[in-house]
C-alpha cells in the first residue's frame, strides 16, 4: 500500500482535481490527478488513491478537464496597439500617446492571460517619444504588485542601431529622441544600461533586418559583430539575458559568437548555422503566427499596404521550412508569436496548431509552450511544468489538447487559469470569472478611434 498523503483544512491550501494531467517533463499523461497547492506553490501531485483531502479542504474540482502548465509566449509586443495599416501605424505615432499604448499593453496582456498564458516575455517597443521600456516595466510591476490581474511578465528593452528595422518601423521623418538608437560599442552599452536602469529583464537587439518596414530588406545585416558583442556583454554584466533578432544564418552565427541567450525568429536557415545552434544549445523562438495566410488575409481586410502583404507572403515558405529543419535537427524551440499588430491578441495558441501542421506531435507543441519556453527564459526552476516545488501556474482545459491542439484557441475550453496558486479565470460549470470580459475583436481598433 502506498503511503497516503493527508491534506487538512487550511486557508492557504487548495486541492485541484481533474480527469487528466499533462506531465510535460516526462511527456506522459496522469489519469485522475490530484494536486495539493500550498500558498503559491505545488506541494504534492498524486491521485485520489495517494492523496486524501479531509473535510473542509478547499477543493477546486475541474471535473473532466485536462490540467497542464500555464502557457508562455516568449516573443510578444503587448504595447503595439491594434493598428494594422502600416501607414496608419506611423501616422498614429502622432495621435496615440505612450500612456494610451501602455493601457493597450495591459489590456493585451490580460487577454493573453485569460486564454491560459501565465507568462509573457514582451520584447519591447519604441515610439515617437522614445523607448517605452519604462512603460512596459510599469505594466509588469503593477501586475506583480497585485493592482491589476495579469500574467507574469518579463520585459525586453530595445538596444538597436540607427536604421535598424525597429527604427524604420517609425516614420522616417520623425524626430528621433536621444538614445532611442545607438551606434558603436560604447553608445550601445549606454543604451543597454539605460534600458537596464528602466528595469528591463532582457536586453533585446537586432542583428539583421526584419519585416514591417517599407524599403529595407529582411536579409540585411544591422549591427557589426563588435557592436553585438558589446550589447550581449553588457546584458550579461548585469546578469540579464540578451535576446537577438536574427533573420539570416549570418545573423545566427553572429548571435552565437556573441553569446546570445535566445535567437528570435525562424526565417532563413542553412545547415551549418542550424548545426551550430544545436551544438550551442541556444533556444530559438518561432514567431510563425504572423507569417500565415490567416495573418495576411486579416491584415488585407484591415487595409494593410500591399507591399507589406507581399513581403509576408514572400518569406512565408522560408519560415515554415526553417521551422521544420530546425525541429528535425534538434534545435531547442521556444514558443513565440511576435503578436503586436495582430488584432487577435489572446489567440496566441494558434501558433501551436501551426507546429502540429508542420509535423510536431501535439505533446511536443505543448512542451514548447511550457517547459521548453521556461527553460529558454531560465525560469524552469519555478514554472513551466507541474511538479512539487514549482509555482502553481496551472490551466484546466475542457478538451484534450493532445487529441486536438486547436482546442487551446477557444476561450470556452480554457475553463480555469491559475497563477501562483490563485484562480484568475474560472469558467467551470456554474462559475463566471473572466480576467477580462472581452473576446478577441470586440474592442475598437486604434485606426477607427
Ligand atoms: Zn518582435
Amino acid at each position: 500500500m502506498p503511503e497516503i498523503f493527508h491534506v487538512t483544512a487550511d486557508p492557504a491550501v487548495k486541492v485541484l482535481k481533474a480527469d487528466r494531467l499533462i506531465d510535460v517533463v516526462a511527456g506522459t499523461v496522469l489519469q485522475k490527478p490530484v494536486i495539493v497547492i500550498e500558498g503559491t506553490r505545488i506541494a504534492k501531485i498524486g491521485t485520489a488513491s495517494s492523496i486524501n483531502a479531509q473535510p473542509g479542504v478547499n477543493v477546486v474540482d475541474c471535473g473532466a478537464a485536462t490540467l497542464m502548465p500555464g502557457m508562455m509566449d516568449c516573443h510578444i509586443h503587448t504595447m503595439m496597439f491594434n493598428c494594422l495599416t502600416f501607414h496608419n501605424y506611423r501616422v498614429a505615432q502622432w495621435e496615440i500617446t505612450p500612456e494610451l499604448q501602455q493601457m493597450y499593453g495591459l489590456f493585451h496582456a490580460q487577454l493573453c492571460f485569460d486564454m491560459g498564458f501565465t507568462t509573457l516575455r514582451d520584447l519591447g517597443l519604441n515610439s515617437s517619444r522614445g523607448l517605452l521600456t519604462a512603460h512596459l516595466c510599469g505594466i509588469r510591476d503593477s501586475i506583480n504588485a497585485g493592482i491589476f490581474e495579469g500574467p507574469r511578465m518579463l520585459i525586453g528593452g530595445f538596444t538597436t542601431i540607427t536604421g535598424s528595422h525597429l527604427d524604420l518601423i517609425q516614420p522616417r521623418a520623425m524626430q528621433r529622441f536621444g538614445f532611442q538608437t545607438a551606434d558603436g560599442p560604447w553608445e550601445l552599452r549606454k543604451l543597454a544600461r539605460q534600458n537596464l536602469l528602466a528595469g528591463c529583464d532582457i536586453v533585446k537587439t537586432c542583428v539583421t533586418g526584419g519585416g514591417g518596414t517599407d524599403k529595407e530588406e529582411p536579409d540585411v545585416r544591422n549591427m557589426t559583430q563588435e557592436e553585438l558583442d558589446a550589447v550581449v556583454d553588457e546584458a550579461h554584466a548585469f546578469k540579464k539575458a540578451a535576446a537577438v533578432h536574427c533573420f539570416t544564418p549570418a545573423g545566427q552565427r553572429m548571435a552565437l559568437q556573441a553569446g546570445a541567450d535566445t535567437i528570435e525568429h525562424m526565417v532563413f536557415n542553412d545547415d551549418e548555422a542550424t548545426d551550430a545552434i544545436v551544438a550551442a544549445g541556444v533556444p530559438v523562438t518561432t514567431t510563425l503566427l504572423h507569417r500565415t495566410d490567416h495573418a495576411i488575409e486579416t491584415r488585407r481586410a484591415q487595409g494593410t499596404a500591399q507591399f507589406v502583404l507581399n513581403k509576408m507572403k514572400a518569406i512565408q515558405p522560408y519560415c515554415y521550412e526553417t521551422f521544420q529543419k530546425m525541429y528535425k535537427a534538434g534545435v531547442k524551440i521556444a514558443m513565440g508569436t511576435d503578436m503586436g499588430f495582430d488584432p487577435e491578441m489572446g489567440s496566441n495558441a494558434r501558433e501551436l496548431a501551426l507546429y502540429v501542421d508542420l509535423g510536431m506531435k501535439p505533446m511536443e507543441a505543448v512542451q514548447v509552450a511550457t517547459i521548453n519556453s521556461a527553460r529558454a527564459l531560465k525560469i524552469d526552476k519555478d514554472t513551466g511544468s507541474l511538479e512539487a516545488g514549482k509555482f502553481a501556474d496551472i490551466i484546466a482545459i475542457r478538451a484534450d489538447p493532445l487529441a486536438d491542439i486547436a482546442c487551446l484557441q477557444d476561450k470556452r475550453n480554457i475553463v480555469m487559469v491559475m497563477k501562483e496558486g490563485k484562480v484568475f479565470a474560472d469558467r467551470r460549470e456554474g462559475h463566471h470569472k473572466n480576467v477580462i470580459d472581452a473576446r478577441p475583436g470586440e474592442w475598437k481598433k486604434v485606426d477607427f478611434l
